[in-house]
């Protein structure tokens, strides 16, 4: 099911949310959440128009018709302990369209969160540190969800960097924190999200000193902005491919909500950007293809619906 306004290019979106009624409906008791959300709409031109989901929706159908109507093969979808069981009766419903990455909390039952993500055949985990209170390199604490996550085969996935969370604490949003677990725990994959989010240099340095750190692409890639010298996206492939290889970058979108769906204006985009590199460093279609959908597949061992 190709993408046909892009050369009939093959994609996998690996980062979006599963945004659910019950869920938003407790983020949004919090008159703060309220506001923040407000704000986002009105200073990103890229949010556009924010509805809070129906009771009636079907979220799982929802972005099944979003897939299909882009040509997208599946997507990996953030699930918090709220969205679980409705994402579950999703995934079970279109196989081979959904990937699943359960949110862990570290201080609520992590190691039981991780096990669970395994027996319902989830493919990753996904750890806020920017969010928390917490260095993911604390081996009390996140040794045995690696543990855990190693048994199961999970990918690690990792939020680093700045975040719209209300409780950031950036002291833990590092990413160099994971260069020591990375090395404790070859067998396993970590993808950290959207590039490190601002800590850019940090990510490429780990492309150097690791082997099993890849980076996501996802979202509007904004951060560029708070950092004191320029980029674009293209530069950003540029530097990532260099430093870290074709086949350490996932294509991801960070779609979350509804009627804006699936962000396209996204894939093309970044679509653009690796395209216009190719002659220039000399990378294939092959290339191309580890991004946007074999890499995911790879770390993963994700089996697609065909
Ligand atoms: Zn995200």
């Amino acid at each position: 099911m190709p993408v046909e306004e892009l050369d009939n290019l093959e994609v996998i979106d690996a980062h979006a949310h599963f945004f659910t009624y019950s869920m938003l409906k407790e983020w949004f008791s919090d008159p703060k959440n309220v506001e923040r959300m407000k704000a986002r709409v009105k200073y990103q031109t890229d949010v556009g128009k924010f509805e809070l989901p129906d009771e009636e929706w079907d979220i799982g159908q929802m972005w099944i018709d979003e897939m299909d109507r882009y040509g997208i093969s599946a997507m990996g979808m953030m699930i918090s302990p709220q969205a679980w069981d409705e994402f579950n009766e999703a995934r079970k419903k279109f196989p081979g369209r959904f990937l699943g990455y359960a949110q862990i909390d570290p201080d609520q039952d992590p190691v039981e969160t991780v096990k669970r993500a395994g027996r319902d055949g989830f493919q990753g985990i996904k750890l806020y540190p920017s969010s928390g209170k917490h260095h993911v390199y604390e081996r009390d604490l996140f040794y045995p969800i690696y543990e855990e996550a190693k048994k199961n085969n999970l990918l690690v996935i990792i939020h680093f960097g700045i975040t719209i969370g209300n409780e950031a604490n950036l002291r833990y949003g590092n990413p160099l924190d994971i260069q020591r677990p990375a090395l404790d725990f070859p067998e396993l994959n970590f993808m950290i999200a959207h590039f490190g989010a601002g800590f850019f240099r940090e990510v490429l340095m780990l492309m150097y000193q690791t082997e099993n750190v890849v980076m996501d692409s996802s979202g509007s890639n904004s951060w560029m902005t708070y950092l004191p010298y320029d980029l674009t996206i293209q530069k950003i492939f540029e530097k990532a491919l260099r430093a870290g290889a074709s086949c350490r970058i996932v294509f991801g979108t960070d779609s979350s909500f509804f009627p804006r769906g699936f962000r396209y204006n996204i894939l093309e985009e970044q679509y653009q950007a690796v395209k216009a590199l190719c002659p220039q460093l000399c990378y294939s279609d092959e290339d191309i293809s580890l991004i946007f959908k074999e890499n995911i597949l790879r770390l993963t061992d994700f089996q697609l619906d065909i």
